[in-house]
């Protein structure tokens, strides 16, 4: 079971919660603080996320070329 970091819209109680993909889809997930289950990911590796596309995208020829294409 995947973990989502989640933040009530309602009450703006951010909180880790374990449970099942449908279960988010569903919107059977509540905020532990009020009770909303209207809530939003939390996006804490968004940074990370980026910066490995970019590094993906940047070099056409995926490493193979020891990243020595200028294109860094
Ligand atoms: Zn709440």
């Amino acid at each position: 079971m995947p973990f989502y970091d989640l933040k009530c819209d309602n009450c703006n109680e951010e909180f880790n919660v374990m449970a099942k993909m449908s279960e988010r889809e569903q919107k059977l997930i509540k905020c532990p603080k009020c009770g909303s289950n209207e809530l939003s990911p939390v996006f804490k590796n968004l940074n990370y996320s980026i910066s490995r596309k970019n590094e993906m995208a940047a070099c056409p020829n995926a490493g193979k070329c020891g990243n020595r294409c200028g294109l860094m």
